[in-house]
Order: structure tokens, then sequence, then C-alpha cells
């Protein structure tokens, strides 16, 4: 069972796990294992996207820890684990993954984030993408937001990379962008490139659906509901 090399809080309910890479263990990025959850003497199994990339030492995990009240057996348990503690993961699985070259764009609310940076560093830091990678984030609050230095890295560095962060819900001194993802994509239309959503089931529903009235192929319109 791999064991935990690195847990924080980004926010007050989103964490960052990492574990040990098991030896052999191959995966592309965008896909997800599920962990071994055990509650009252069974196991519960619950997927997680790794945000990581196929290069990296570690596998990592961003997850949202869901308010006590609705009983989630892994929002409960995870955060009682530490650094050292195992954790057993099942096969890698998912299709959420880049095949050949194309500009992307990517959009993600909250912890669907987590497939979503695994490949925008994997197209540019491991695969070296010449093409257009843009990525729109939503988020609620200020308080919410977590990896903005690790995006606004990435496009200090290459300049294929475009970000924006979109706040749904900022408070009034929030100078940067304002609304739901939905409010944005219409900027975010190319007909060439290739579509990842990752979030809520409405987001995805919603955006989806404005993607394919604005005449993108579904087919190039890839998505995971969380
Ligand atoms: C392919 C895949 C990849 C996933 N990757 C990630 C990931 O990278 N990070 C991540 O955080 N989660 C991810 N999830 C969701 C994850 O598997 C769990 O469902 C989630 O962590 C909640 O588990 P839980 O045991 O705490 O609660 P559950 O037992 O799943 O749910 C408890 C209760 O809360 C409700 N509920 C569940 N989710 C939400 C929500 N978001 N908002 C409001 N109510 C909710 C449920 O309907 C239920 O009533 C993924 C799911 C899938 C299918």
């Amino acid at each position: 069972m791999p064991k935990i090399t690195q847990k924080k809080m980004l926010t007050q309910d989103m964490l960052e796990l990492h574990l040990e890479k098991p030896e052999g263990l191959d995966y592309q990025a965008g896909q997800f294992v599920q962990f071994e959850i055990p509650v009252e003497g069974q196991i519960v199994k619950r997927s997680y996207s790794l945000a990581s990339t196929p290069s990296d030492e570690d596998l990592s995990f961003c997850i949202k820890i869901l308010p006590q009240q609705l009983n989630g057996p892994a929002s409960a348990y995870l955060p009682t684990l530490s650094v050292g503690d195992e954790i057993a993961i099942g096969p890698v699985r998912g299709r959420f993954c880049v095949s050949e070259p194309s500009d992307l764009v990517l959009i993600a609310t909250g912890a669907g984030i987590a497939p979503i940076i695994g490949i925008v560093r994997d197209e540019l830091e491991n695969r070296g993408t010449p093409k257009n990678v843009y990525l729109l984030f939503g988020l609620r609050h200020e308080d919410d937001v977590f990896w903005k230095d690790v995006f606004d890295q990435l496009v200090e560095r290459y300049p294929n990379f475009h970000y924006t962060l979109t706040l749904s819900r900022p408070s009034d001194t929030w100078t940067g962008t304002r609304g739901r993802v939905t409010d944005h994509v219409q900027n975010h239309i190319d007909n060439d490139a290739k579509y990842f959503l990752c979030g809520s089931p409405n987001m995805v529903k919603d955006v989806r659906s404005f993607l394919v009235e604005q005449k993108v192929d579904p087919k190039k319109i890839h998505f995971e509901i969380f």
C-alpha cells in the first residue's frame, strides 16, 4: 500500500495529498484511481483524479472535503490520515486524456481542477506542446483560491499557456475576473480545439450545451463529472 508523503489543506475544504508512486504504476495525465476507505469494518471505494503528471515522483491529488453533515466517508476519513500512513488504491482508470497534440480549452470548477492541472503540466512540461492551452478555472470566493501561484508561474514560463481564474461570489475588493465559468466560455470558442470539462454536473451540462450550440463538434468535448 502506498504511503502518504505530503498532506496539506490548500483552503479550508481542499486537501492536497501526495502518495508514493507504486513501482510499475503507469498512467496518463487525467486518469483516476480508487481509494479504499475503511468504514465500520467495511471498505468503500471513492475515485480521485491524478493531479500529478506521469513523470512526477509522487502521485498527487486534490480532494474536496465535504461538510460533516453530508456524512461522506472519504471526507471524514482522509483528513485524519498523516504523512507516513498507508492507503490502498486500485488500478488506474479513465479516458479523460489528451491523445494527440491540439489546441486545448480546459474548463474546471472546484476540485475539478485535479485532472486538469495534470493535463496542463503534462502538455507543457513533458510533451512540450507547441499548441495553445487555455485554462478557465472557476471558484467561489477569494478564500477558495488555490494553486494561483502554480498557474501564474506556468503563464510566465510558457507563452502558449493562458489562464483565467473567475470567482462567482467574490468580495467587493476582488479586481480579477468575476462570474461563473459559463459567463466566460464565449471567449473560448475555437472549433479546432479539444475541450476538457471537469467539475459539477451542472457546470459540465451547461458548458457542454453552450459549446454544442456554438457548433463545436461534440466528439471534441471530453468531460469528467464529480
Ligand atoms: C472519476 C471520478 C473522479 C473523481 N475525482 C475527484 C477528485 O479528484 N477530487 C475530489 O474531491 N473528488 C473527486 N471525485 C469525487 C469523489 O470520488 C467522492 O465522491 C467525493 O470525495 C465525496 O466522497 P465522500 O465519501 O466524502 O462522500 P459521498 O459518500 O460520495 O457523498 C456524501 C453525500 O454528499 C453528497 N455529495 C457528494 N459530492 C458532493 C458535492 N461535490 N457537493 C455536494 N454534495 C455532494 C452525496 O450525494 C451524498 O449525499 C471523483 C469522482 C469520480 C467519479
